[in-house]
């Protein structure tokens, strides 16, 4: 579905120069020369532009530098690749954890086992389980971050109880809303619940700034609209 136009980062106008010049690719790193770019700089290259969604993912949150990981959620899902709804939120979830954590962390180099195993997890939680398993799959990808960075297994103590409570955490947030489902609603609950779980359990703080204000409605027939706290815009910092 194709839901925006001009910057897949930012939204921003892409400007198209006389004279190209090298970029790297927002999502791949890879350097083109090329004479399309966004107001604010950023360019895509063909091949990332063409992703598929799971793929998408996980190429930008290796790539990426950012350390908020709503920043990181609201880039992958401004990507037509991504669609309103759909079981690739799960994956999307533990995925911009997983970056913006390692990254804050000085761990970068961790991001890709995490991610791979991450994206396998996820594969596993079917889409609409929201509704037909009372488990949001949003809520399950920051179960699967919270196991995959403490090393949990159904064998643990304390590990297992971190990645259970943070789950735990994301559905109640997320089910005090109400449905209809809305994958960005909920990712962005999910998201913000585990910036607090990780802060108040793990002792890690990510920085997270600005507002969120869904960029969405328009294209989702059962928006909740001014019932959404993303509607108008939710202050993240
Ligand atoms: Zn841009
Ligand atoms: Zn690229």
């Amino acid at each position: 579905m194709e839901h925006k136009a001009g910057c897949l980062i930012c939204g921003r106008d892409l400007v198209y120069g006389e004279e190209p010049r090298d970029l790297p690719c927002a999502v791949c790193g890879e350097v083109v020369n090329t004479a399309v770019a966004c107001e604010a700089g950023h360019f895509v290259c063909d091949r990332c532009h063409g992703r598929e969604a799971l793929d998408l993912i996980e190429q930008f949150c290796i790539t990426t530098e950012l350390e908020d990981p709503l920043a990181i959620a609201c880039i992958l899902m401004r990507h037509p690749a991504v669609r309103m709804h759909g079981p690739e939120h799960h994956f999307l979830m533990p995925a911009c954890l997983i970056a913006a954590y390692c990254n804050r962390r000085g761990e970068p180099g961790r991001k890709g086992g995490h991610l791979e195993r991450a994206r396998m997890r996820a594969s596993m939680v079917p889409g609409g389980a929201c509704g037909t398993h009372g488990t949001c799959g949003a809520a399950v990808g920051t179960g699967i971050f919270v196991s995959l960075i403490t090393g949990s297994t159904p064998l643990k103590k304390q590990e297992w109880s971190l990645a259970n409570q943070m789950t735990a955490r994301s559905l109640m947030t997320i089910a005090r809303h109400g449905g209809p489902r809305c994958c960005k609603r909920n990712s962005w609950l999910a998201i913000r619940t585990a910036i607090t779980f990780l802060l108040e359990r793990l002792g890690v703080n990510l920085p997270v700034e600005g507002v969120v204000r869904c960029e969405f409605s328009d294209i989702n027939r059962e928006c909740l609209r001014e019932e959404c706290p993303f509607h108008t815009g939710y202050r993240t910092g």
